[in-house]
């Protein structure tokens, strides 16, 4: 019976030791690193009418100047 009891503590400990180190290594490497995304390379452009910033391949060109949507190039242009 106590050998029982010892190997139960040992697992209990090898388990809490597992889920330490699983919280550890997932503190020290976070799934989305935040150093370097890709967007920072791209160029940004400002929306003038609601002055969001999206990568100059996503911006609308208008008459005026680069628009985060349609809508926001018809209100600067009409
Ligand atoms: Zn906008």
């Amino acid at each position: 019976m106590k050998a029982l009891i010892i190997l139960l503590a040992v697992l209990a400990g090898v388990w809490l030791w597992r889920n330490g180190r699983k919280k550890d290594l997932a503190a020290r490497n976070p799934p989305e690193k935040p150093s370097a995304p890709p967007a920072q390379l791209q160029e940004m452009v400002r929306c003038p009418v609601c002055g969001v910033h999206l990568p100059r391949p996503d911006a609308l060109e208008g008459r005026l100047g680069l628009y985060c949507s349609t809508a926001h190039r018809q209100q600067a242009e009409s």
